[in-house]
């Protein structure tokens, strides 16, 4: 047995399913997950010394590579003035500026504790501003595990949600309306049916959670329209996106302004952190400016905010960092289109710049029912295949993938082979 492996046997008995967050148990690509022990730059090594390249990066927050040096440092001279205190720091004044200079809408901002936390809040003052009470998502977006958000859509685009999880309530089910992504008749559909009870529109701007999927031509234009001429808060979770796609996330990159933005992933430097912000009139009904309570013992901690800071500022001062990570993807996107043709198969690749998917199937990918059609078992031994040539992927064909400047041209060139090999070995 690998060390691993005794992990998560001893795990399973003290940890439900041996994990503490769900895709980490290697259920969608079977076998044993990894125990990891430590990381550096491009590299992740696990209990057993096996060292992998990575290209999950903490699900987003390592966009600079591990243990990225700055960010270490200022943690480290964070600690010695003590850990939390519970009361308004200077730094937090820091991250609020900085948040306000980088992300186009923002103009007041909350920090909260994860993207879970960021998400809820956002549409209790999405709720609160309007005074309505229903909101509209999108099959197959992933806004954290609030209530809310686990809601799955029935068969058509006006049906209403059942939930996806057990405890969740059915009076909570009945406020959440989905739509398939890139639907806006199915959006406008779902308005007409509900009118003036729709607090907000909430979705990721480039979807990570269902693998990588791009808004089409006029979907987000579309929802802007709609939303301004019904008196609806747009709300981009740019928990992924943020900060990755462009310093100023989707919202920079697309040029849409939403009302309310969730932040999450690389606002915390590889810290527990999240954000929610948005126009300062929206913003103003937050306690204690305002009726609509939220609240956090640990938000705003020096520590976390040490990192966050450390990394927003990188990004911030160096814009090279974005062009790299464009062609760190162009280059790693077209190797691997490149070994589809070699073995011989027509599956898709969805990509914009740091984040990608490899999807077994041959039909384009712009919706959930779309990416459900992959062949997962043939994903699976994939998955296993590059993991045996130190490559550490997302363990689930519904996952992106997410680049970090760590990643060199000879590295990017060994991921490139390892994945023709692993697609020749899958279909050989
Ligand atoms: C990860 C994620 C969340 C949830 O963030 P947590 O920190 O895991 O609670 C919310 N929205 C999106 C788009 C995410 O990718």
């Amino acid at each position: 047995m690998t060390t691993s492996e005794q992990l998560f046997e001893k795990a399973k008995t003290l940890i439900p399913g041996g994990v503490n967050s769900p895709v980490r148990a290697f259920r969608a690509v079977g076998g044993n997950p990894l125990f990891i022990k430590s990381a550096k730059g491009p590299y992740i090594t696990d209990e057993d010394g096996n060292q992998y390249i990575e290209l999950i990066n903490s699900w987003g927050p390592m966009i600079l590579g591990h243990a990225f040096e700055p960010v270490e440092k200022a943690v480290r001279d964070a600690i010695q003035y003590s850990f939390s205190f519970g009361a308004p720091t200077r730094k937090e004044v820091e991250m609020a500026e900085l948040i306000t200079q980088m992300v186009p809408s923002v103009e007041k901002v909350r920090m909260v504790n994860s993207g879970t936390e960021a998400t809820m809040a956002a549409i209790r003052v999405a709720r609160g501003f309007t005074g309505r009470d229903k909101i509209i998502k999108f099959e197959g977006c992933y806004h954290g595990h609030g209530d809310s958000f686990l809601i799955a859509a029935g068969s058509g685009a006006v049906t209403m949600g059942t939930p996806d999880s057990p405890g969740v309530t059915k009076a909570t089910a009945a406020d959440t309306l989905t739509a398939p992504y890139n639907d806006l008749a199915a959006v406008e559909a779902l308005l007409d049916a509900n009118h003036n009870q729709i607090a907000a529109i909430i979705l990721e701007p480039v979807v990570g959670n269902m693998g990588c999927v791009l808004p089409e031509a006029g979907f987000l234009t579309g929802l802007r329209e709609l939303c301004t001429k019904q008196g609806i808060l747009l709300i981009f979770d740019e928990v992924m996106t943020g900060f990755r796609l462009a310093k100023g996330g989707a919202q920079e990159r697309f040029g849409i302004t939403p009302d309310l933005t969730t932040m999450g992933k690389i606002i915390g430097g590889g810290m527990p952190v999240g954000a929610y912000g948005g126009r300062a009139d929206i913003m103003n009904v937050v306690s204690p400016a305002g009726p609509v309570y939220q609240a956090g013992t640990l938000s705003g901690n020096p520590i976390a905010m040490s990192a966050g800071l450390a990394m927003l500022h990188h990004l911030n001062a160096h814009p090279e960092v974005y062009t790299r990570l464009e062609e760190i993807g162009d280059k790693l996107v077209t190797g691997f289109r490149n070994g589809l043709v070699k073995a011989g198969l027509n599956y898709t690749i969805n990509h914009i710049g740091s984040m990608f998917t490899l999807f077994m199937t041959e039909r384009p990918v712009t919706n959930f029912t779309e990416a459900k059609s992959c062949d997962l078992p043939l994903f699976g031994r994939y998955f296993h295949a590059m993991l045996k040539r130190g490559v550490y992927l997302a363990p689930s064909q519904f996952e992106s993938l997410f680049l970090s400047v760590a990643l060199t041209d000879d590295l990017i060139d060994q991921i490139i082979r390892a994945n023709e090999e692993s697609l020749l070995e899958i279909v050989g």
